[in-house]
């Protein structure tokens, strides 16, 4: 099968995972400020080792977030394409990828084949 078959199915995927990776967004945003608050009164970071730990999270979640970030803009970008019919294809040998792998990964780029060598 392959998304012509079962579009809803595709977009159904697409939507929850957005508002997956949104509230997870919104999650570490809180995360992140409850630890910028808490470091807000000792500037001193390095030298005080609660502070370095505290910092430490702070980067920790600061990567996540950037992570998250960019996951829901790939998502968009999916979404995107879907709405001008040129999902689902291949980004370096255009075949369709199966939908069952569209379902799992919606953002997803490139068939197995071809992500199997990329990352080669
Ligand atoms: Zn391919």
């Amino acid at each position: 099968m392959s998304v012509e078959d079962r579009p809803h199915a595709v977009e159904a995927a697409l939507d929850f995972e957005a508002q997956r990776t949104r509230g997870r967004i919104v999650a570490l945003e809180r995360d992140l400020t409850a630890l910028q608050d808490a470091t807000a009164d000792s500037p001193d970071d390095e030298h005080d080792p609660e502070g370095a730990t505290i910092a430490f999270e702070r980067q920790q979640v600061a990567s996540l977030l950037a992570a998250a970030r960019s996951r829901l803009a790939e998502l968009d970008d999916a979404r995107a394409r879907l709405e001008l019919g040129d999902y689902g294809r291949c980004a370096d040998c255009g075949q369709a990828i199966p939908l069952e792998r569209l379902l799992a990964r919606p953002a997803v780029r490139r068939c197995a084949g071809c992500e199997a060598r990329a990352e080669r």
